[in-house]
């Protein structure tokens, strides 16, 4: 874990750049298949990145095949329901299985779990730029400092996250401003724990056009934000104002508790927009790809989902003896798959931007316990919230 420069080798079979969800996921997979990886971060592990820090369960499903899900499930605060708020207070408790944990603790477990696999990781090490050999990625050149290495690789995985560098130095990036933004602060506040216990997610027309969130950690800690999904310039600061004043459970919070440390924001790509996903040489996963999902800005499960899909692309053209051409391929056919539902989240982020909409699902599924069951269905990705959004999801959200 975190070898220095000097060690670097000057060759590998894939070199995997960015060791948060996507790139320890991938790394993980390709040592598995025997691979020779690189996994490298511009950053020493544990790092601190910004998140709401909530794991949904397409998260612990992916943790799981990861081998790692005992382990995270040892430091995190389990979570049965998600509770959410409309703007007239009117609250749903959705079951599902989810958990909160620090992505310090948890990209930490998962990143000693690739190496663990065979991965060898580097840090802190900076991708600065590809190689390049007849239009075909060959190996990057990395940096410490101002000393530079190259290295070269059959194949180069780009898990660089939502800030744009690394693509735009790949040619890969089809925009570079993100799709969203948010910010969160963790608070203390000994006397709420226990009290809030969900997975709090609240609509309002003061939080407009995104939403607040309270998750509780371990100890008496709440990771506390907001979030918004456009291209919009928006100040999230006043937001987030705007929620600990008319949330009810978020002034309480903050009234009686202290921040353990300044709030921070990072910006987020979703939706499947924004990157190309593959050139002869390279693919692009995670974030990066725009894996997280516009509305609720989860990604942490779709950024291990897209990773390892990455990972099994390449190992099955391995197998095969594949060209680039055929991997490519199929990653990308991997991806176009998992497009639909992205779009759906696309379109359910209305409610982010219509709040009103919150009180009048919400309030249905106050009375109706198939909508409260189509809930919990979001959560586990049986059902999709997009569909709630179409004339046959209106009708259905009133007949059913
Ligand atoms: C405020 C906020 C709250 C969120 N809340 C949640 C939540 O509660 N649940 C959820 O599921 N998702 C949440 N998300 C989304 C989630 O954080 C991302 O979907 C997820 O981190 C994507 O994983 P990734 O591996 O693709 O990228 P990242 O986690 O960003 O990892 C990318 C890694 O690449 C490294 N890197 C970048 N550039 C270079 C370079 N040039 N050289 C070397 N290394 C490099 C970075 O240091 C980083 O370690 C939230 C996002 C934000 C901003």
């Amino acid at each position: 874990m975190n070898l220095p420069i000097d060690q670097l080798p000057a060759i590998c079979d894939v070199l995997v750049v960015g060791a948060g969800p996507a790139g320890s996921a991938a790394a993980t997979l390709l040592a598995r298949g025997g691979l020779d990886v690189v996994l490298v971060d511009q950053h020493v592990f544990p790092r601190d990145k910004v998140c709401g820090d909530g794991l949904i369960p397409d998260a612990h499903r992916a943790l799981r095949r990861l081998g790692v899900l005992d382990e995270v499930m040892a430091q995190a605060q389990p979570v049965t329901h998600a509770g959410l708020i409309s703007p007239r207070g009117i609250r749903v408790d959705v079951p599902g299985t989810l958990a909160v944990l620090s992505r310090r603790n948890l990209d930490d477990i998962v990143c000693r779990g690739a190496v663990r696999a065979g991965a060898r990781m580097f840090a802190p090490l900076r991708f600065v730029a590809p190689l390049e050999e007849a239009g075909v990625v060959v190996g990057a050149r990395l940096a410490h400092g101002e000393v530079e290495r190259t290295l070269r690789c059959r194949w180069l995985v780009l898990a660089s996250g939502a800030v744009p560098q690394a693509l735009m130095a790949c040619g890969m990036a089809l925009r570079q401003g993100p799709s969203g933004v948010a910010l969160r602060g963790y608070l203390k506040n000994e006397a709420m724990q226990g009290r809030i216990d969900k997975l709090e997610v609240v609509w309002h027309r003061a939080v407009a056009p995104g939403y607040g969130w309270i998750f509780p950690c371990r100890d008496g800690v709440f990771n506390v934000g907001v979030g918004v999904f456009t291209g919009r310039d928006v100040n999230l600061r006043v937001l987030f104002d705007a929620f600990t004043r008319v949330y009810p459970a978020a002034r309480e919070l903050v009234a009686g508790g202290h921040w353990l440390a300044p709030l921070k924001g990072a910006p987020l790509r979703t939706s499947l927009t924004g990157a190309r996903f593959t050139r002869p040489g390279l693919l692009v996963t995670g974030e990066a790809a725009g894996s997280t999902y516009a509305f609720t800005g989860e990604g942490i499960g779709k950024a291990y989902e897209t990773g390892m899909q990455a990972a099994e692309a390449v190992l099955q053209g391995h197998a095969c003896g594949e060209n680039d051409a055929a991997v490519r391929a199929d990653y990308e056919a991997r991806l176009a798959a998992l497009q639909p539902r992205f779009s759906l989240y696309e379109r359910a982020n209305w409610v982010n931007r219509h709040p009103w909409l919150a009180d009048l699902v919400l309030w249905r599924g106050t009375r109706s316990e198939r909508v409260r069951r189509r809930m919990s269905g979001v959560l586990d990705e049986s059902s999709n919230p997009g569909q709630l959004l179409t004339a046959k999801g209106f009708y259905r959200l009133f007949t059913e």
